[in-house]
């Protein structure tokens, strides 16, 4: 398990099977105890460990005293017409699990999104960004911090915990909230390795989607990973020269590398890759834009999700509904499937793009540093 040197207690919540097990041999407890613990806590919600009636008394006395569990606090849920719940999360400061230090305050938010047979929970994975892209507010916060497997893997639990009553029989997940999940790899991984344990939370990995800015070393060592999700790259140009000056990220990872290694990475039978197109208007909506867009995913087995444009702060128009299906036509007229995706929940700016509402763990924060739910990832 790994080393806690913060002298804070550790938190449960993050901890795989193994390293419970492991923690509590070093309670002198034996192994079981920890598969008991790991069940508990991510196949039947118990976040309390006196409600861990399998355990001895005296061992839940003990963990009471010695551990935590904790769980991101809800700062604010914001309700849409549709039926989505945005909610700002606090993330405690004193989180010891897996990182072996205390960590900084931070705020970040999840988005539940219910459908009529299944539900959606969008989650973050860092607190602010480091990548910059330039249509994303969340870049203007630049990167807080990263976040542990048990803050990751804690916005799913508090988002199906709080939906109890209207749970469908699905569970999708995305990564798609705050931050770049490539660049915060190991947490992710270990957070990803609970959520699709199917004696874990058992989401699935053809119901769970990780989507990235396109970090080539990232999309690289997920390929090689036993357990993983599907993988999403968010696009949103046809040319270096434009993806430049949206996605500065693209100097260093420029558009043939990073399709280079999407033809590389090695997709599972029934898998293909989402390819994801803020559709900025009169920017990068052009028919042209559609054709170029095409001849770059030809032979990738791909689909396109065109997601219009969002009208909010940032000083990018909405595409024009006749572009919109211009554009998806070209597409599927040169053989790449392309759905439109409307962001859900845009009266409480959950919408992917918007600016969160007035919310902050540091209520001095400008409106302009607050977080959001990042675009198109
Ligand atoms: S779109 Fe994603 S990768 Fe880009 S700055 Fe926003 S959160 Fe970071």
């Amino acid at each position: 398990m790994p080393a806690n040197h913060s002298h804070l207690p550790l938190n449960l919540l993050g901890q795989s099977a193994e390293e419970l097990r492991a923690f509590m041999q070093t309670l002198g407890e034996p192994a079981y105890r920890g598969a008991q613990i790991h069940r508990a806590l991510y196949a039947e919600h118990r976040f309390d460990v006196a409600h861990m009636s399998n355990l001895p008394v005296a061992l839940r006395e003990r963990l009471a005293r010695e551990t935590v569990i904790a769980l991101p606090q809800i700062v604010r849920r914001y309700g849409s017409s549709d039926g989505t719940v945005r909610y700002v999360l606090t993330l405690p400061a004193a989180d010891a699990s897996g990182a072996g230090k205390a960590t900084k305050q931070a705020t970040v938010e999840a988005v539940f999104m219910p459908e009529e047979n299944r539900q959606t929970i969008c989650i973050s994975t860092q607190a602010g960004c480091a990548v910059d892209c330039h249509f994303c507010l969340t870049a203007t916060l630049g990167l807080i911090r990263n976040l542990t497997a048990g803050e990751i893997i804690g916005q799913v639990l508090i988002a199906l915990e709080e939906n109890r009553a209207r749970l469908r029989p699905q569970t999708n997940v995305v990564l798609m909230g705050q931050g770049e999940p490539l660049l915060n790899y190991e947490p992710v991984m270990a957070a990803l390795r609970i959520l699709l344990d199917p004696n874990g939370m058992a989401i699935t990995p053809r119901h769970t989607t990780l989507s990235t800015s396109g970090i080539i070393p990232g999309i690289e060592r997920l390929g090689g990973e036993k357990v993983r999700p599907k993988l999403a790259i968010s696009l949103n140009a046809s040319s270096n020269e434009q993806r430049d000056e949206i996605m500065p990220i693209n100097r260093k990872y420029p558009i043939e590398d990073l399709l280079a290694a999407c033809a590389r990475y090695p997709l599972r039978p029934w898998e293909h890759l989402t390819f994801e197109y803020v559709l900025l208007g009169g920017l990068n909506d052009a028919p042209e834009d559609a054709r170029r867009v095409a001849k770059l995913l030809a032979g990738l087995r791909a689909k396109v999700n065109l997601i219009p444009w969002n009208p909010g702060e940032l000083p990018y128009q909405k595409p024009a509904e006749a572009r919109i299906e211009e554009f998806r036509g070209i597409l599927e007229e040169k053989g790449v499937r392309a759905f439109v995706r409307y962001s859900r929940g845009q009266d409480v700016m959950a919408a992917c793009g918007q600016l969160a509402l007035l919310e902050s763990a540091a209520p001095a924060a400008a409106a302009s540093a607050l977080p959001q739910i990042s675009p198109a990832r």
